[in-house]
């Protein structure tokens, strides 16, 4: 099989790594691969939205699973769907949405795969009511090291099914899986806005909403200080029923198309993000958001980021580090305020930081999720980042707290291992159907999940 060299990088554009990539589409072709390809060692690739090195493998092997990517069935009274899992999210969307389907739960862009969703069991805005994406997934087949294809699911070798959602590529590359999606009345979502004055407000008003509104998450001032520390603009929906629509909108309630995009054209300049355009940026986004109630499509409000294309752009050649802290419910309030303290206290300004709140624990070994809240920020790659990074990974642990590992880039070995307990049952797993270690990313080496060799 061909293998083609590529620089390679996540959504983060930090680490950039050569890979040697290759595109097997036939089973037999990705078999051969695995017993006795060229290179030491592989990792899947999707659509590479993972922020850091997750689908990255140093100078190694790197398979593509976005060829692989057909409806295999539709079920069109239960919603089961069973595809390759190379299939994207925004091709689900384009041919389920207008037959009243959509996905359980979806992360805030549209161009993923299923099998990048399996694998870092993603999360969505439903969290809190919903759980994560592996709660979905009724089966999976599985291609392992020896080029065995195993079907797994939450009856059928459950401990590989579990090491598996949320378990990064690590255990094999996921051919297919059934997915159970959920009945939609409307492709819009009935949103009410409401600006909060500070943390306390913010995390109030999640517990007094959780239990009405389908989706919620709020964006956060993260340069907002003293009293006004970690106001922000909340967002709360519900799927919006025929009812709601106007007439116009009765007349096709499924039709939904992405807006046209258009796409950052070259990376900006370093000078563009700096602590006074954030400022301004955060100001100006919370006048300007006022309380209220709207009808907003489907694209609008999952995919607010997709419609500019390669916005990663705006932070710059050496990129951006999406940390992803998540804070169990007892921990989470005095947890938050001093993470975001420290931020707001930095020179290091974050461009984005949204908040949502979480349910239930994710049952995937290595799932990120547990009841509490997540906070995510962008933080342009500078040189005091790393040093910068870790302090808030010393305060994040203090709190018993948690990275999410599709957006990490910096986490050392000790870090990650205090923060995800059930580590050593993975690499028990993993030991047990991957014994020569064939499945391999930069991450697992950086993170101590496999040795480095
Ligand atoms: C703008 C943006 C918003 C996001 N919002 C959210 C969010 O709200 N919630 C959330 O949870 N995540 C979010 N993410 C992260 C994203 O959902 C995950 O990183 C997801 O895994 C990306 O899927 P992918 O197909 O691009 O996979 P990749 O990034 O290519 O790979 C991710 C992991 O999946 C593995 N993988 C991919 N395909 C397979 C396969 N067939 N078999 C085995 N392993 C495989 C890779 O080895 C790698 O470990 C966001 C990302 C972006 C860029």
């Amino acid at each position: 099989m061909n293998h083609v060299e590529h620089r390679l990088a996540g959504w983060g554009n930090y680490p950039v790594e050569p890979g040697w990539v290759c595109r097997p589409h036939r089973l037999d072709a990705l078999r051969q691969l695995l017993v006795g390809g060229d290179q030491p060692d592989y990792i899947s690739r999707g659509l590479g939205r993972s922020y850091g090195d997750s689908s990255l493998n140093g100078d190694r092997g790197v398979i593509m699973q976005t060829g692989r990517n057909c409806f295999l069935d539709v079920d069109a009274q239960s919603g089961v769907l069973e595809c390759e899992a190379g299939l994207s999210f925004a091709e689900i969307i384009e041919h389920l949405l207008p037959r009243g389907w959509f996905l359980p739960t979806t992360p805030g862009t549209r161009f993923v795969t299923v099998g990048g969703a399996i694998a870092a069991d993603i999360h969505g805005k439903n969290h809190h009511r919903n759980g994560s994406f592996g709660g979905a997934v009724l089966d999976l087949e599985l291609m392992v090291a020896s080029g065995e294809v195993i079907r797994c699911s939450p009856t059928e070798n459950s401990d590989v099914f579990w090491a598996t959602v949320g378990g990064m590529g690590l255990t094999g590359v996921i051919l297919s899986a059934r997915i159970q999606l959920t009945p939609v009345e409307t492709s819009y979502v009935r949103v009410d806005y409401q600006r909060t004055r500070n943390l306390d407000e913010t995390l109030e008003r999640f517990s007094q909403t959780d239990a009405d509104y389908q989706y919620s998450v709020a964006w956060i001032d993260s340069l907002s200080r003293g009293r006004s520390l970690g106001r922000s603009v909340i967002m709360l929906g519900n799927n919006a029923s025929r009812s709601q629509l106007s007439p116009r909108q009765r007349q096709s309630p499924l039709e939904a198309s992405p807006p046209r995009s258009r796409s950052v054209p070259f990376y900006l300049p370093k000078i563009a993000l700096n602590p006074w355009s954030v400022q301004a940026f955060n100001s100006l986004y919370y006048e300007v958001h006022r309380d209220g109630s709207r009808l907003v499509d489907y694209y609008k409000f999952f995919y607010p980021l997709d419609s500019l294309l390669q916005w990663n752009r705006i932070y710059g050649r050496r990129g951006v580090v999406q940390y992803q802290a998540l804070f169990p419910r007892e921990t989470s309030r005095r947890g938050l305020k001093e993470l975001m303290d420290k931020i707001a206290s930095s020179r290091l300004p974050s461009f984005l930081a949204v908040l949502k709140s979480s349910g239930s624990a994710g049952q995937g070994i290595l799932s990120y999720m547990y009841p509490g809240h997540t906070l995510a920020l962008d933080f342009p790659v500078t040189a005091g980042l790393r040093p910068f990074l870790k302090e808030l990974d010393e305060l994040l642990l203090q709190h018993g707290g948690r990275l999410y590992l599709a957006k990490d880039a910096t986490m050392s070995a000790e870090t990650f291992a205090a923060m995800y307990p059930r580590l050593n049952e993975f690499k028990q797993i993993k030991s047990r159907i991957d014994p020569e270690n064939r499945f391999v990313s930069s991450q697992a080496r950086r993170l101590g999940i496999v040795e480095s060799s």
